[in-house]
């Protein structure tokens, strides 16, 4: 089982009471957090105790994916100062960065090559096409259900092959469909169709979204193009279950 909350959706900066990019997978002993952007702390907090959290996979280091690394570094501190029972915040990275302060938290360096098992999942990755150095992420459960999130990156083959078959598919999409898609290392919303198309996810989830404008309008322009799946355009909250 794979239980996937969407905490933050915004790319670039947090609408009111919204956050940047993060998200709760969960299965049935086992919970992750991949990234970990603006603001994603405290509206998790909302919905869940962030004690219970032991692993955060950072996919790179802009911003709206790793601003409140840092600060959950600091809420584990605080928890273990005052006595709660909770482990040490495992970051799962590229880069050390700033991510270990022993003993409230340590770092695994993660690369496209990297197979790791954490409780229940088997997590793989794969490098995206984006100006610094970034990982989708594979999230596979013990009876095959896939989750992919494309993090950030533009439309490539290997992302294709990469997300094939994928039941639940996070996309990218951080354009209107009459935009450009940024020049480079981003996915427009014809980019998310045309990668949907090809990659069949049963469930595609919308998210990375424009903080301008009406996202509907991404929505309804997928759906139209994508009719294999189910096709989701993510909120803070939004839950999807296999
Ligand atoms: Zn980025």
């Amino acid at each position: 089982m794979i239980k996937l909350t969407v905490i933050g959706e915004c790319s670039g900066a947090p609408l009111a009471s919204h956050a940047t990019s993060c998200y709760l997978v969960e299965g049935e002993s086992t919970s992750l957090i991949l990234d970990m952007g603006s603001a994603s702390l405290s509206l998790l907090k909302v919905i869940r105790s962030f004690d219970g959290i032991e692993h955060v996979v950072v996919s790179h280091f802009h911003p709206d994916h790793s601003a409140d690394c840092a600060v959950a570094v600091y809420d584990r501190l605080i928890a273990m100062q005052c006595g709660r029972d909770v482990k040490p915040l495992v970051f799962h990275a590229l880069e050390e960065r700033d991510l270990t302060l022993p003993p409230y938290s340590g770092f695994v360096k993660i690369d496209e090559c990297s197979r790791e098992e954490i409780g229940e999942f088997s997590i793989s990755y794969m490098k995206s096409e984006h100006p610094v150095d970034c990982l989708a992420v594979k999230v596979q459960d013990r009876d095959g259900h896939t989750l992919v999130y494309t993090a950030d990156g533009a439309l490539t083959d290997r992302l294709v092959s990469f997300s094939s078959g994928a039941d639940i598919l996070i996309a990218e999409c951080s354009f209107y469909p009459d935009m450009g898609n940024g020049g480079a290392g981003h996915m427009n919303a014809n980019d998310v169709c045309t990668l949907a198309v090809k990659a069949e996810p049963d469930c595609l989830v919308l998210s990375h979204l424009p903080v301008y404008g009406d996202r509907g309008i991404i929505s309804d322009y997928v759906r139209k193009r994508y009719e294999k799946g189910k096709v989701l355009l993510a909120s803070p909250y939004l839950e999807v279950s296999i």
